[in-house]
């Protein structure tokens, strides 16, 4: 059985063999793999993910034909997304020819909450899908494409996403070289290709089918380049500094991380372990749009690592008072989440996928492959050579740019607790508590105070902490329960939004992740690699700017 889509009322791929009909319509359809020779970044741009079966086949093509030094760059786009289960149960009859791609792209999977969902399968093959509508997504992206496989259901089942505008776009994002293929030959497809510039050719179609078309367009030549900076230098080695050195690493530059302590994680980062919860609003804004793809984002990434105390224990958030139950209700109500990943439990809210990870052991992970310089203050950026450099060193940022940038820092302590009962998940009540670390204690946190700038540990802040807890849980947990604690200086800006994104052609910056510092910094960096390379950047034009540095100038 063909899987079948509920909303269309049409198959996935054809009954005649859905790789077969993948590598003769849109293979065959666009010359591949003979058109990425020669190319360091090709680009396929796809509309209608589906089950992904295209991007496995072209990424299997690919390893199979490319040069060690070459790069795909697959985008797509999905507005029902499949979960995992069916997709492996779609595709699992191909296993003998995709099988490997296959469970690392299932292992990689986003969870279905909508947005751009950036996935690097390997370091030179990354995928990606935005969950949403394609009249939303199309206009977001920017990247030029070399070659399009439109694979929306049959025109006549699905009109809308075979409009004007889907070819406007394309020819906006096409060049001289740019080539085409779908498995319709309909003629309202044709003519509409035909008007936006493309050259439309009628070839046999796969299986029953008589007819498909492909083509070229016509317009200028002039596709601008992915370009990889060979050299890149990050000012500060806490989460922000090392995700950012990570993601360029991996996407091929030499990376040389200045840390001015004694150790990596040696600020805010240091922490024994950090919750990994979104942070949403009500109705969607850039802010949760986000926080979203940034906590979709985390999740993927952090199960590909061992050792850094990664769980996935669930997270639940007390309701506590009306203003609380009216957000937990616009989040479910507004924000287009799959209820796998989202729910209330009586009045409280659930993030089943909600997770701990050791903030300090993450640091190390990440800069395992990359080029560390400790107890190496850079007093001013004239010191650093480099094609690329990353500010990502929290409220010191301002020495190296000036005094203008609206940050400030946030004193946090948390304490560690002894094991208490019941307590496996993260339990959030304007305070938190998660499960035992390893060392087996809990962490409740946290104060906040932004006036404050000290960080030894001070008791009253304890009791604080404490009284929250207690309050909240209707525990009786004294002092005696407490065995340590930490306490650290986090980054907030004025907007308590954080600030990423490009200073100028040579400098980004990555800062002011606040109390979501884990999730922030990851997505923080995914977004400058994207943008310093070239390649597809996961964030809308309007998440971008409610990051921008420049969004605070004044005008
Ligand atoms: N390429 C897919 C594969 O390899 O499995 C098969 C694609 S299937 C024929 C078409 C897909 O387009 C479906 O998954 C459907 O949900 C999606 N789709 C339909 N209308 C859409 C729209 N307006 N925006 C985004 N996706 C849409």
């Amino acid at each position: 059985m063909v899987l079948k889509s509920k909303q269309f009322d049409d198959v996935y791929f054809s009954a005649d063999g859905g790789l077969a009909e993948t590598r003769h319509v849109f293979f065959d359809g666009n010359d591949l793999p003979g058109r990425w020779g020669g190319r360091s970044t090709f680009v396929i741009a796809e509309t209608g993910f589906g089950t992904g079966l295209n991007f496995l086949a072209t990424w299997k093509l690919f390893e199979e034909t490319a040069g060690a030094d070459q790069r795909l760059e697959f985008m797509s786009v999905e507005k029902y997304p499949l979960s995992r289960g069916e997709i492996a149960g779609a595709l699992e009859v191909w296993r003998d020819d995709i099988g490997d791609y296959l469970d690392r792209y299932l292992a990689l999977y986003p969870i279905r909450v909508p947005g751009p969902h950036r996935i690097n399968l390997t370091d030179r093959v990354a995928l990606t899908v935005w969950f949403g509508d394609i009249a939303d997504v199309l206009p977001e992206w920017q990247t030029p494409v070399d070659a399009w496989f439109l694979d929306g259901f049959t025109p006549a089942k699905n009109p809308e996403m075979w409009g004007g505008a889907l070819y406007r776009h394309m020819a906006r994002l096409s060049h001289g070289e740019t080539t085409y293929a779908t498995f319709t030959a309909a003629g309202d497809v044709r003519r509409g290709l035909g008007v936006a510039g493309f050259g439309v050719e009628k070839v046999k179609g796969f299986g029953r089918k008589r007819d498909m078309i492909k083509g070229r367009y016509m317009g200028p030549e002039g596709r601008s380049g992915v370009t990889v900076p060979k050299q890149v230098a990050i000012i500060g080695g806490g989460l922000a500094g090392c995700a950012a050195g990570c993601a360029l690493h991996k996407g091929g530059a030499e990376v040389h991380l200045y840390e001015a302590g004694d150790r990596l994680a040696h600020g805010a980062s240091g922490g024994k372990l950090g919750m990994i919860n979104p942070k949403l609003t009500a109705k969607p804004t850039p802010h949760s749009d986000y926080y979203t793809a940034a906590y979709a984002n985390v999740l993927r990434v952090l199960a590909q690592f061992d050792d850094i105390d990664f769980q996935v224990c669930g997270s639940r958030h007390l309701c506590t008072d009306e203003d609380k139950d009216r957000r937990f209700a616009g989040y479910i109500d507004n924000l287009g989440w799959h209820a796998d990943h989202i729910c209330r439990d009586g009045d409280d809210l659930i993030y089943p996928d909600g997770a701990v990870v050791s903030p300090e052991k993450l640091c190390r992970a990440l800069a395992e492959n990359i080029s560390v310089h400790l107890n190496h203050r850079v007093e001013a950026l004239g010191e650093v050579e480099a094609d690329i450099i990353i500010l990502a060193n929290g409220y010191a940022v301002k020495k190296l740019i000036g005094d203008d940038l609206p940050i400030h820092s946030v004193r946090g302590q948390v304490s560690w607790v002894k094991p208490q009962p019941n307590i496996h998940q993260n339990m959030c009540f304007g305070g938190y508590i998660t499960p035992q670390t390893p060392e087996g204690f809990h962490v409740l946190g946290s104060t906040f105070q932004p006036w404050e700038t000290d960080i030894a540990i001070k008791d009253e802040d304890h009791k604080d902490n404490l009284q929250r807890y207690n309050n909240a849980m209707h525990a009786s947990l004294a002092g005696e329960g407490i065995i340590g604690g930490w306490a650290a200086l986090r980054t907030s800006s004025k907007d308590r939004f954080p600030i990423v994104g490009s200073l100028n052609d040579r400098l980004y910056i990555s800062t002011a992740h606040g109390s979501h510092g884990i999730i922030s910094s990851l997505m923080a960096a995914e977004i400058i690699k994207a943008q310093a390379c070239g390649f597809p950047v996961p964030a809308s034009a309007a998440v971008l700017q409610a990051l921008s540095p420049g969004r605070f100038d004044k005008r």
